[in-house]
């Protein structure tokens, strides 16, 4: 329920800001050619987290970068360490995000062993001019491949990442990825992520867009194909539960990332990481080896703090809480996390955009429309 209480238990976020090759949209904080420096920062991440860790926890999410760089034996030291820092909710989701190429069914197997419960697979599309366009290292067949050793390795719960609007992108060239997604031997993933291909600013694809290279596509044909997605994962039965996710079954919902559309608390350790805790939100150093000096030598490896006044907590609850399409926000959990009652508070604007026809507005919870999702930053931004 959104927004969760103050005292509910966090979400872990752990950040591996590893890569063997930096993909051409992508503006995460991640490096090339630093893995020998793997080791150490596993190191690191053990000592911060047994340092600065505690409390109750319901999730894991190791995030990149690229996770499944680091082998099952190095995952085991960093989960041993957060159980130890941290009660652990027995049945905690426990996400690792995988990269499809350069993994064996062995890895699949430790992994599954030493305690990861769900895998987020970086599939991104299963068109060969797609892959290249966005300047991947994998094939199609190393997706495909990746969920059947999963699978294999008996993790039950798999989670998908696809991108559309890619240039070049045709409709039923995305219609065949979702095609795909939904027949892949062994059965469809119990989740996906369908993200819209943002060209940030300066990455080499936005550089290439400035030159001519490459032309993106418009923005009302990115709206039909986001569209064409939620008619088809709807016509197969999904839940389209957030804004950019959607689940087979309700109970396979992302857990850790509800954390985050739920304005929840989570803890976060590694380069770049950024977490939430109380009033505070708290960035590291972005550079490994400046991250790993700090908690070596025992200084504090958080680079910046933000207060968090009670006006940004609400607005930051209204613009997160509302990408929760079914949830949305609740009038009686924000009057209990930020002592205000909704309508107070967010009254009018809420009034406006149901006048709009944005959201729904029914004395117990707010929720955006089909028309207000299609809209959804413009309406978030209305509570900042
Ligand atoms: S694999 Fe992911 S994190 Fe690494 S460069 Fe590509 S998009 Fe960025």
């Amino acid at each position: 329920m959104a927004p969760l209480p103050n005292d509910a238990p966090v979400g872990i976020y752990l950040h591996i800001p590893f890569c063997h090759h930096i993909c051409p949209y992508c503006d995460f904080n991640t490096f090339r050619g630093l893995e020998s420096l793997i080791p150490r920062y596993v190191d690191a991440l053990v000592r911060d987290i047994e340092s600065n860790g505690g409390g109750s926890a319901q999730t894991i999410y190791l995030g990149g970068g690229t996770p499944s760089l680091l082998s099952p034996q190095q995952l085991d030291r960093i989960l041993t360490a957060c159980r130890n820092a941290f009660e652990l909710d027995p049945v905690a989701e426990i996400t690792l995000e995988a990269n499809p190429n350069g993994l064996d069914a062995a890895w699949f197997e430790g992994v599954q062993q030493v305690g990861v419960n769900r895998l987020s697979i970086g599939t991104q599309t299963f068109d060969r001019k797609g892959l290249r366009v966005l300047g991947r290292q994998h094939e199609a067949a190393d997706a495909i491949a990746a969920v059947a050793m999963a699978r294999d390795a008996g993790i039950g719960n798999l989670s998908l990442d696809l991108i559309f609007g890619w240039p070049g992108q045709t409709v039923d060239r995305w219609k065949a990825d979702l095609e795909q997604l939904l027949t892949l031997p062994g059965g469809a993933p119990e989740h996906c992520s369908l993200y819209s291909l943002i060209v940030e600013p300066g990455t080499p694809m936005a550089d290439a867009v400035t030159r001519g290279v490459l032309t993106v596509l418009d923005d009302d044909t990115t709206a039909d194909l986001y569209e064409i997605a939620m008619d088809t994962l709807g016509a197969a039965g999904w839940t389209h539960y957030e804004i950019a996710n959607f689940a087979r079954e309700p109970r396979f919902l992302g857990r850790h990332n509800l954390v985050y559309w739920r304005n929840g608390a989570y803890a976060a350790f590694g380069a770049g990481a950024h977490g939430r805790i109380g009033n505070e939100r708290f960035m590291n150093h972005l550079k490994p080896l400046t991250w790993i000096e700090a908690v070596e030598s025992g200084a504090s490896p958080v680079s910046n703090v933000e207060h968090l006044s009670p006006e940004i907590q609400m607005g930051e609850t209204m613009m997160l809480g509302l990408r929760l399409l079914g949830e949305g926000v609740s009038a009686a959990a924000f009057a209990t996390r930020h002592g205000v009652a909704l309508d107070e508070r967010f009254g009018a604007q809420i009034e406006e955009l149901a006048a709009l026809g944005l959201v729904d507005w029914d004395d117990e919870r707010v929720r955006l429309t089909h028309r207000g999702t299609l809209l959804a930053n413009d309406v978030c931004a209305r509570f900042l």
